[in-house]
């Protein structure tokens, strides 16, 4: 398979401290921090930290340790801004863009943590 890695993408930046980002997030491996466009009242990304293009590619290559913390850091996340669905919180939806189809725009791995309001269909249907 084999995805080439740009480190010269935002995400390697912000993970290298290159640029700021407010974090909401941190631990051994993964990295948790506010969307700078959001589109919701809780837009959070998480990142791992290690140099994976998408999802496809982190499944594939990351070590256990790697993919647990990353699963168990979305969830803190969920919980931490309050859209958790259980608990009170308000649920939220998880979503992870790939390639062409999916209009990936930055090309190292992150989950979008979306909630805080109700956020509609998953989709317009296709017309
Ligand atoms: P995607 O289309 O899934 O690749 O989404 C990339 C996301 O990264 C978009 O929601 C952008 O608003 C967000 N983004 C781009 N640059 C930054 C940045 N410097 N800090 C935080 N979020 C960013």
């Amino acid at each position: 398979m084999g995805y080439a890695y740009d480190d010269q993408n935002i995400f390697a930046k912000i993970l290298r401290g290159e640029i700021p980002n407010k974090t909401v997030l941190e631990t051994e491996h993964s990295l948790a921090f506010e969307d700078i466009q959001p589109l919701a009242p809780t837009h959070v990304l998480v990142i791992p930290r290690g140099a994976y293009v998408n999802y496809d590619h982190f499944a594939a290559e990351a070590s256990d340790a790697e993919i647990v913390d990353f699963t168990r850091a979305v969830g803190e996340v969920c919980r931490q801004t309050g859209v958790a669905p259980g608990g009170g919180g308000g649920g939220h939806r998880l979503i992870a863009n790939a390639g062409e189809a999916g209009v990936q725009e930055v090309p190292h791995m992150h989950l979008h943590v979306l909630g805080g309001r109700v956020l509609g269909r998953m989709l317009p249907k296709a017309g």
